[in-house]
């Protein structure tokens, strides 16, 4: 089993679930008392949020590029960045390591190619709804139609992410209007949506909707136990 380099905090509140998931998935791969090897560096998000708002990415980069250079130095064989929206920095991160960086979009990606779906819906941030780093991506790599709110309904989902989810709270009101977001981008031809944000799927649980949801905190822990297995698994079959 390799050890699992995770850039956290942001927000912590999603990066609970990464550290909950990867154990789980090991505890479900070897059983006992086994349990994920995993090195974290979790940031001040504020910090990282001031970053953003100010259109400083450039340093966001840097920042991260470092504290994953020191996941690397200490022992991580692989790296997540435990948000989708810091993927807008993942070049940057990713040509600073020898060791490889899962991209949580790629992870999406596959997971939708495997269920044959062509044209998918994406909430998340502000950014990874409207700039090309993720949409592209899923879009080139993958194939797919991405769908995104209108504007005011982004709006509302990025300030909730903001407001609430990466602080802990979490209303039906919230659930409710995202659902009818949802259920937008469904009559608009999305056969499926992307839970781009890693604290969305705290909210919005597939018991809530019909519409196949993938949720890229799930699936992106998934790729890590993949590739933290993988030569294991190649020697044993
Ligand atoms: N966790 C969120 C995401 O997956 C947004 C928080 C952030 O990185 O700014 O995009």
């Amino acid at each position: 089993m390799k050890t699992i380099g995770l850039l956290g905090g942001m927000s912590w509140e999603s990066t609970i679930l990464y550290y909950q998931l990867l154990n789980e998935g090991v505890r479900a791969r070897c059983g006992g008392l086994h349990s994920a090897k995993i090195l974290l560096h979790s940031v001040d998000f504020a910090e990282i949020e001031q970053l953003q708002t100010s259109g400083r990415w450039d340093e966001a980069g840097r920042v991260l590029a470092a504290a994953a250079q020191g996941l690397e130095q200490n022992g991580a064989e692989l790296i997540l960045i435990c948000t989708n929206l810091m993927h807008k920095v993942a070049p940057a991160i990713e040509a600073s390591l020898q060791v490889p960086l899962l991209h949580i979009a790629d992870a999406t990606g596959r997971a939708i190619q495997a269920q044959g779906l062509g044209k998918i819906g994406l909430l998340g941030a502000r950014y990874t709804m409207e700039e090309g780093f993720y949409r592209q991506r899923l879009q080139d790599k993958f194939g797919l139609e991405v769908v995104i709110p209108a504007a005011a309904e982004r709006e509302f989902v990025h300030r909730v992410i903001f407001d609430e989810l990466c602080r802990g709270i979490f209303t039906d009101s919230s659930r409710q209007r995202y659902l009818e977001i949802i259920e937008g981008m469904r009559q608009q031809g999305a056969q499926g949506v992307v839970l781009g944000c890693t604290e969305i799927p705290l909210l919005v649980r597939q018991s809530d909707t019909e519409l196949p949801l993938f949720s890229t905190t799930a699936l992106h822990a998934e790729a890590a136990l993949e590739a933290a297995f993988a030569e294991l698994e190649a020697v044993v079959s």
